[in-house]
């Protein structure tokens, strides 16, 4: 009996691949099993790592686990994948034990690899890193992955163009590469016909979907679609860039529809000069337009936005300028990252580095003021009656339903567990904890 286990980190991107190898392997006939080591000796196990390169940290991570799996489970053949895999495959190399080191170009092969593979064959590790800038093909493995998800990930398009100066990923994920608007419509079907409401369409640089295709489409055209389509209930963005959340995007998510009023745009920073450093394709003011012109058009959206603190060259004029501009805006939630050096990336060679200390003392003044906004956010949906997703079964400890509404607010209610993934209306009455609010289920 092959048995595997998959243990991933990083993105929303990575975890969706992992599923889709793990969905292979299962409707293969391999068991997915727990960590611990192989209970029977003649079961072969595959311990694979898909790791994640984006920080210093997440590499260390991504170690760290291959450590672990390793020692967890001598036996078991180890497979590194992943964006760390990726662009450090000689420092996977000096970890004793690997079998397999697998690039972005072969990951797909993955599961064919473990059910082909009759026997040892060292020397290990073996390597298939091939450079990933050479990609051009959409590549992925050939599953309808639901995962465990009430709200399964659906990757529509991989890599990315930008080269933002702090960031590894387009080194790690290559060009940007699209999956064909047909094949999208296809899944979203069948994740239908499987029985979701909701999808969350996943990509690296998810606002260039489409532009390498021939011919050329794009997010806009591709959601003009699945709008028109009534493919499925609900379709939420995962994180889009400022300069590709396009009016006509606003405008087809504000018409009555699939499409979640739910974004989540990276901002990095609200002053000129470090965005520009950043090598980020807009300015302050252009975001400022932007996030106005949503609220205007969606007054009720989620509007979470991601900072990244401590560039170099960030000085407090330039912290303040960041942090008024997300004070003076309707955003709703933040992700607030502290800047880490990232070797082989330019702005790991900027001067003016800002001490750890003052970092770490501006993330948590932005955190703090991210969950005042939030609460405010939260606010104003007391007496409101919205559609809320059922993700999970009653919480052991407060017998409460959790579920999601379209602009991204996580509600709970009371209810049987059969209403786990339904969508159901809700009248909002209270905030619960700050961090989501209490309703109840109503016509
Ligand atoms: S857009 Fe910039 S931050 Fe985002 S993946 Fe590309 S290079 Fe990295």
């Amino acid at each position: 009996m092959k048995k595997f286990i998959i243990k991933t980190l990083g993105c929303k991107v990575n975890q969706y691949e992992s599923e889709a190898i793990a969905q292979y392997l299962k409707e293969s006939g391999l068991m997915e099993s727990n960590s611990g080591p192989a209970i029977n000796g003649e079961d072969t196990k595959f311990y694979i790592v898909n790791t994640c390169a984006v920080t210093q940290k997440a590499s260390m991570q991504s170690r760290q686990a291959v450590r672990q799996a390793i020692r967890s489970n001598p036996n078991a053949r180890i497979i590194v994948t992943g964006c760390y895999a990726q662009t450090e495959p000689d420092e996977i190399k000096k970890i004793k034990g690997v079998h397999y080191i697998i690039g972005h170009s072969d990951k797909h092969k993955i599961p064919e690899m473990i059910i082909s593979e009759k026997e040892k064959d060292p020397p290990y590790p073996k390597t298939i890193c091939r450079d990933i800038c050479n990609e051009h093909n959409f590549k992925q493995v050939p599953v309808i992955t639901y995962g465990n998800r009430t709200r399964p990930f659906l990757k529509i398009q991989d890599g990315c163009n930008s080269f933002c100066t702090y960031c590894i990923v387009p080194y790690a994920r290559g060009r940007s590469r699209s999956m064909p608007s047909e094949s999208v419509l296809v899944n979203i079907k069948k994740l239908k016909e499987a029985g979701y409401h909701e999808v969350v369409l996943s990509g690296i640089h998810l606002g260039c979907y489409g532009l390498d295709l021939s011919p050329e489409t794009s997010l806009f055209l591709l959601l003009s679609r699945i709008h028109e389509s009534q493919a499925i209930n609900r379709i939420r963005l995962s994180s889009i860039e400022p300069l590709e959340l396009t009016e006509d995007i606003i405008k087809l998510v504000a018409k009555p529809g699939s499409v979640c009023h739910h974004f989540h745009i990276p901002l990095q920073s609200g002053d000129d000069l470090i965005l520009k450093r950043m090598h980020r394709p807009y300015t302050s003011s252009f975001f400022r337009k932007l996030v106005r012109t949503i609220h205007e058009l969606i007054p009720d959206a989620g509007i979470g936005v991601d900072t990244l603190i401590g560039f170099p060259g960030e000085t407090d004029e330039a912290f303040g300028n960041t942090y008024s501009l997300i004070a003076e805006l309707p955003v709703s939630y933040l992700h607030v990252f502290p800047f880490s050096h990232r070797q082989k990336t330019p702005a790991s060679q900027y001067p003016d580095k800002v001490p750890s200390s003052i970092i770490k003392a501006r993330c948590q003044e932005m955190r703090e003021l991210g969950n005042l906004k939030k609460i405010e956010f939260y606010r104003k949906m007391i007496d409101r009656k919205v559609e809320v997703l059922i993700e999970e079964k009653s919480n052991y400890s407060t017998g409460f339903l959790k579920g999601i509404t379209s602009n991204y607010v996580p509600v709970f209610v009371s209810g049987k567990d059969n209403l786990k993934n339904t969508i159901v209306n809700v009248r909002i009455e209270k905030l619960n904890n700050n961090n989501s609010v209490f309703g109840t289920i109503c016509r």
